[in-house]
């Protein structure tokens, strides 16, 4: 992982600097997501940049150990509250705020003080994890799909309170026009390139999706798309919500992660011999993900109330399988139209959600896949039904599984992966597994209303 080359990192941001000093910028906010999911900040004034840049900002080790609530726990590898990281701006991101007049953005990674990367730092994990698929020759390409839910600031917990109208109804758009329009021109002078956006099936809820990119910037951008969404939405006197599910009942907040495998400037998911026009490579990378689902949603699904969503009929993907096109598999592969197959096709994951640390999601679905190829794993035939609509036997004898429902059997998969947990490495493994079991600790005997409002406005 990169040495830290601290004059050139002061000298740029200078640099970049003086161009945000020219746009009114005054201050800059440096994110990290935790294992809990949730996007954590330090801030520090403009003039202060190359000195971040150079040397980082201070931040304890204990914000590994943070859960959803704030709680921090005592895992094996936590040293409590003594020691200190830094905080290293991604420089290349350095966004200036299009929401949040007089600010800027940048993911940060973290660096322990002798300059080493943190061993529990997720972003730098999703890094390695494209350095290791690049030194098997491929790069892959990503985007985070985020839907959330809006309600009136004044009757924020009430579903309906900003929209109440048919899913997908042009009257839930009509009514929220400016909104949504401010939504996407933020998003667009922070140069991000917003590919769809419409109401969505429940009540408030809308989805947004962008364009792919490397991975590590697709999580990048995922960051900043929701703190978008969010100062945005209070910009108009809302609330977002971006929770897998909002309330013990209805549909939930999904957060697909669509993805390729390319050689050079061809995508391994078109053009290829394998079904629906797979390459060998997509097929076994595929493979290694659809094998190691249950493990997968630990990551993916991290949290008591993911599992709220992961029920049967609600397009989140519940069974273990693949299919073409199908909204109720988590694995959801898609061609494109013809002619656009050569870029457009990808695989969908949608059994995953918004709690989840988009950093450490890039990082296990590569490792998986990467897996996957060194298996030469191929894939069991794909299901062109809603698997829940089969009768048991039926479902039996097409060997289909239910994924893990709840939080601890998908912690126990993760813990008997030992691609996974290698991968990661012991410390942060470890750390989010102890997480993990400490969160579905503090729900025992939880009603699901108690878990969807306890998680509402966490993430
Ligand atoms: N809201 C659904 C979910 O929970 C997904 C709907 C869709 O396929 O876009 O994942
Ligand atoms: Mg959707």
């Amino acid at each position: 992982m990169g040495e830290l080359d601290r004059a050139a990192l002061g000298a740029r941001a200078h640099e970049l600097g003086a161009r945000l000093t020219a746009r009114g910028v005054e201050l800059v906010a440096l994110t990290w997501v935790d294992n809990s999911g949730i996007t954590r900040t330090k801030a520090v004034p403009l003039r202060r940049l190359a000195n971040a840049a150079a040397w980082g900002v201070g931040a304890s080790y204990s914000f590994d150990f943070f859960l959803f609530n704030d709680d921090l726990i005592t895992g094996e590898y936590s040293r409590g509250a003594v020691g200190d990281l830094r905080l290293y701006p991604d420089l290349e991101r350095l966004t200036a705020l299009s929401a949040q007049p007089g600010w800027a953005w940048a993911p940060a990674d973290r660096y322990d003080q002798e300059g080493v990367v943190h061993p529990q730092d997720q972003r730098s994990l999703a890094k390695a994890a494209v350095e290791r698929l690049a030194e098997r020759g491929y790069t892959a390409k990503m985007a985070f799909e985020v839907e959330w839910i809006i309600t009136a600031e004044s009757a924020p917990d009430d579903i309906t309170s900003a929209v109440c109208g048919p899913g997908y109804g042009y009257a839930s758009l009509s009514r929220h026009s400016d909104y949504l329009r401010a939504v996407v021109s933020a998003l667009e002078r922070q140069r991000i390139g917003v590919e769809q956006i419409h109401p969505e099936y429940a009540a408030g809820q809308f989805e947004l999706s962008v364009a792919a990119s490397d991975p590590v910037a697709a999580a990048d951008t995922y960051v900043l798309v929701r703190e978008t969404v969010r100062a945005v939405s209070r910009q108009h006197g809302l609330r977002a919500s971006f929770t897998p599910r909002f309330a013990g009942e209805g549909v939930g907040n999904g957060g697909h992660v669509h993805l390729s495998v390319w050689d050079g400037e061809t995508n391994a998911y078109a053009g290829g011999d394998r079904r629906f026009g797979m390459t060998g490579v997509a097929e076994s990378f595929s493979a290694g993900i659809l094998g190691r689902l249950p493990a997968l949603l630990a990551v993916g699904a991290p949290s008591v109330v993911s599992y709220l969503r992961l029920e049967p009929h609600h397009w989140a993907g519940v069974y273990g399988v693949w299919g073409l096109e199908n909204r109720e598999a988590p694995l959801r592969f898609v061609t494109g139209s013809v002619g656009e197959r050569a870029k457009a096709a990808n695989l969908e994951v949608k059994c995953f959600d918004q709690t989840a640390n988009p950093y450490l999601v890039v990082a296990a679905l590569l490792f998986a896949g990467l897996a996957g190829l060194d298996e030469g794993g191929t894939l069991p035939e794909p299901v062109d039904v809603d698997p829940g609509t089969l009768p048991e036997d039926e479902r039996r004898r097409l060997g289909i599984d239910r994924l893990p429902t709840n939080l601890l059997d998908a912690v126990a998969a993760f813990e008997a992966d030992t691609v996974l947990t290698g991968s990661f490495g012991a410390p942060l493994a470890t750390t989010l597994t102890d997480i993990r079991k400490a969160e579905a600790a503090l729900f025992t005997g939880a009603t699901a209303e108690e878990i969807a409002r306890a998680m509402r406005w966490t993430h």
